[in-house]
Parts: structure tokens; C-alpha cells; sequence
């Protein structure tokens, strides 16, 4: 169990976390920056809120036009905006897909970001960028991407939906998971990964036991943060490579997709990964990992099946063959088309998550 050797890569980012801060800070963090023309990213939705937040910044323009998955034609336009205030600042205020559009248009233009996240995906702390054009979406990682400064209040959060924070928290706890195999595992990001977990899961419960508990939104904050580090360090294991085919050619949605296929990748994986389960099963409090996890989706009443986020059974077949060509070498257990179209039909229909063992002796 020596702690062996590794290389370790950490990212220059400042964050700045409490309850009242996107009020307080915002105008200190962007002066810090150097900032005098603000380019405002935030989705129509959130557009009142972000101009409630961004009223003392010097704010020379705005951009409303965010849709998921960052179209090219949407970076464009945001890029071509940014110029032509001659933006020095990009603040982002929202979900990942703000984040996704302030990161699209730094990674053309180089300006520094400002992240205010409103939910858990974690994109404000990760060098990776992503967009979408002709329906592929291609993704990259460059540090020019990666915000500067974000401002974590959990007052912001309080207004998301309970079933979006429940699945958005669990796409931030799959971030955690994943990284304790993931190719670039190590270490250090474990034991970020594993705090995460701690935090996630009773934060998630606090959530849904009362929508406007702000411990439980700042719980969720903190482990969003620690998951999307662990993320960004680890690299992609096998889950977000299959969340990531099943969202880019099915235009899945992304939270939902992340919290149905989690367990069923923790299933297939835990017997082969036997620290990395014990660890998820220690930080969920339970005797088991997978057994823990689905204690949880059951409090959370998570959703469970891909047909029911729009996956279609006929998309099974080409799914696997996408899922197998992009799958790790080094995963934990073989990855083999039999055993991935298996674990994607159970994902399908809601079927309960199999254990490498059961898969294997009967195989149905
Ligand atoms: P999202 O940004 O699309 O937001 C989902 C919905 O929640 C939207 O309708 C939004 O208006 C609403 N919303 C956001 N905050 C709210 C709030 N506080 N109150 C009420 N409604 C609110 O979804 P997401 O799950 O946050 O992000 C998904 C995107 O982020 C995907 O495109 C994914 O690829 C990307 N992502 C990227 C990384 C990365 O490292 N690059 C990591 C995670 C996610």
C-alpha cells in the first residue's frame, strides 16, 4: 500500500468561496485583473441575475446567446463580441455551459475568465475546453482556458431546481470516482477525489431534504470544486469516456447522462479496482461501494435510465462500438464490447448495476 511514484500537475487559479462573496468580491477580483471593459457571459435565464452581481463592474457588453455543448457558431459570435467591445475581462455567471462559452472564447482571444459557477459540473476549474460543430463535439485542454479567479457562493445556487442539483451533484461526484483510476490517477488527486465524495453525498441529501438549506449548497460547491481538480489532474476514465460518446452523439443531456451511468461503471469496475472501491465506499460511509452509491440514488431519487433522458434501444449497438474504441487502455477490468453492451443496455433501461463477477458467470 506505499504511496509509489507519480507526477503531479497543479494549475495557478485563485478561488474565493462564501455565502454573500459574488456580492462582495466581484469588483476587488475583477480590479485585481486589471479589468476595465467586462464582457458578461450568462444565459438569457440567468441575464437579471448577472446584472444584479456585475452592477459595479465596468461592464462594456453582454452576451446571452449560451446553449449547451458550446456551439462553434455561438463561440464565434461571443469571440467576435469580446473584440469588438474590445473586452479585457470575460465574467461568466451560470452552469457549465457559460463557463463552456467564456472558455470558447478565451481560447481564441487568451482574455482571462472570471467564473461565478451556479451549478456543480465543475467546468471553472478545469483547463478542458469543448465545442460542437456539425453535431461532433471536440474537446481540448489548454491552461489559457482555465479561469483566473472563480467566486464560489452558495447563495447562487439556491435557486436550482432540486432534481438539477441532485443530478448535477452526482455529475460532480462522477468526477470524483472516475479519477481514482482515471490515466493520470495519482495520489494526491485520491485523496482530493475521496474528500469530494465526503462532502457530495450529504450535501446532496441536505439539498434534498430542504431545497434552501446554504450548508448543504456550499457542501455541493466544495465538492464540485475538489471533483472537477481531481478531474482536470486525472484525465478521463471510462465513465466520462462513455458519458462523453453517449452525450456528443445523442445529444444526451450531460448532468442526467453522468448520474445514470455512474454506478453502473462503478459496478463494472470495483472488483478490479478494489482500493479505489474501498475508498468510495469509506467516504460514502458504507460497508460497500456500489451498495452505498445506490443507497444514495435511492434518498435522492436519481434518475436511473437513458431512455428515459431520450436514448433510443436501436443506438445501443453503435453506442458500444464507440464506447469500446474510446475506452481507456489501463481501465481496471477488460473492456470488451460484450461486457460494455451489457453494462450500457442495464444504463438503458434502469436495470440494477452488475458486478464484474455477476456479469461475467451470467451473462445476460
Ligand atoms: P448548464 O450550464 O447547461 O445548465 C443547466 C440548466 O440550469 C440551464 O437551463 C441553466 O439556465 C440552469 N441553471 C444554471 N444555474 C442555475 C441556477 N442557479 N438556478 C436555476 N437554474 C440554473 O448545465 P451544467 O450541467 O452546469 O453544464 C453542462 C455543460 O458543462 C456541458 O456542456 C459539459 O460538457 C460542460 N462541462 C465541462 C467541463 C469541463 O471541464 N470543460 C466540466 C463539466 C461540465
Amino acid at each position: 500500500m506505499g504511496i509509489g511514484s507519480f507526477e503531479h500537475q497543479t494549475f495557478a487559479q485563485r478561488v474565493v468561496f462564501g455565502a454573500g462573496t459574488a456580492m462582495t468580491s466581484l469588483v476587488t477580483e475583477a480590479d485585481r485583473l486589471g479589468a476595465r471593459r467586462v464582457l458578461l457571459i450568462a444565459t438569457h435565464a440567468e441575464a437579471e441575475l448577472a446584472d444584479r452581481l456585475a452592477g459595479a463592474l465596468p461592464v462594456s457588453g453582454r452576451f446571452h446567446d449560451v446553449r449547451p455543448h458550446v456551439p462553434a457558431e455561438v463561440a464565434e459570435a461571443a469571440r467576435a463580441l469580446a473584440q469588438e467591445i474590445e473586452a479585457d475581462l470575460l465574467v461568466c455567471i451560470g452552469g457549465g455551459s457559460t463557463t463552456g462559452t467564456a472558455k470558447a472564447v478565451a481560447l481564441t482571444t487568451g482574455l482571462p475568465i472570471l467564473a461565478v459557477p451556479t451549478t456543480y459540473a465543475g467546468s471553472e476549474a478545469t483547463p478542458v475546453w469543448g465545442m460542437t460543430e456539425a453535431r461532433r463535439k471536440t474537446t481540448g485542454t489548454d491552461p489559457v482556458v482555465l479561469p483566473r479567479v472563480i467566486v464560489y457562493d452558495p447563495e447562487l445556487s439556491v435557486s436550482l431546481p432540486t432534481a438539477l442539483a441532485v443530478a448535477s451533484g452526482l455529475n460532480a461526484m462522477a468526477h470524483c470516482v472516475d479519477s481514482l483510476w482515471a490515466p493520470r490517477a495519482n495520489p494526491l488527486l485520491s485523496a482530493m477525489a475521496t474528500e469530494g465524495i465526503r462532502a457530495l453525498a450529504p450535501a446532496l441529501r441536505g439539498i434534498v431534504a430542504d431545497a434552501g438549506d446554504l450548508d448543504a449548497r456550499a457542501g455541493c460547491l466544495y465538492g464540485a470544486y475538489l471533483s472537477a481538480s481531481t478531474f482536470a489532474g486525472a484525465g478521463s476514465g471510462l465513465h466520462h469516456k462513455i458519458c462523453h460518446v453517449l452525450g456528443g452523439a445523442y445529444d444526451l443531456p450531460h448532468a442526467d447522462t453522468h448520474a445514470v451511468v455512474l454506478p453502473h461503471v462503478l459496478a463494472y469496475n470495483a472488483d478490479d479496482a478494489p482500493r479505489a472501491a474501498d475508498r468510495v465506499a469509506e467516504a460514502l460511509g458504507a460497508a460497500e461501494s456500489v451498495a452505498g452509491l445506490i443507497d444514495l440514488y435511492d434518498d435522492l431519487a436519481a434518475p436511473r435510465a437513458l431512455r428515459d433522458l431520450g436514448l433510443r434501444e436501436d443506438q445501443l449497438e453503435e453506442a458500444t462500438g464507440l464506447v469500446v474504441d474510446a475506452a481507456p487502455a489501463d481501465n481496471p477490468r477488460a473492456v470488451t464490447a460484450e461486457s460494455i453492451h451489457r453494462l450500457l443496455r442495464r444504463a438503458w433501461s434502469g436495470a440494477a448495476p452488475l458486478r464484474a463477477a455477476d456479469d461475467e458467470r451470467n451473462p445476460s
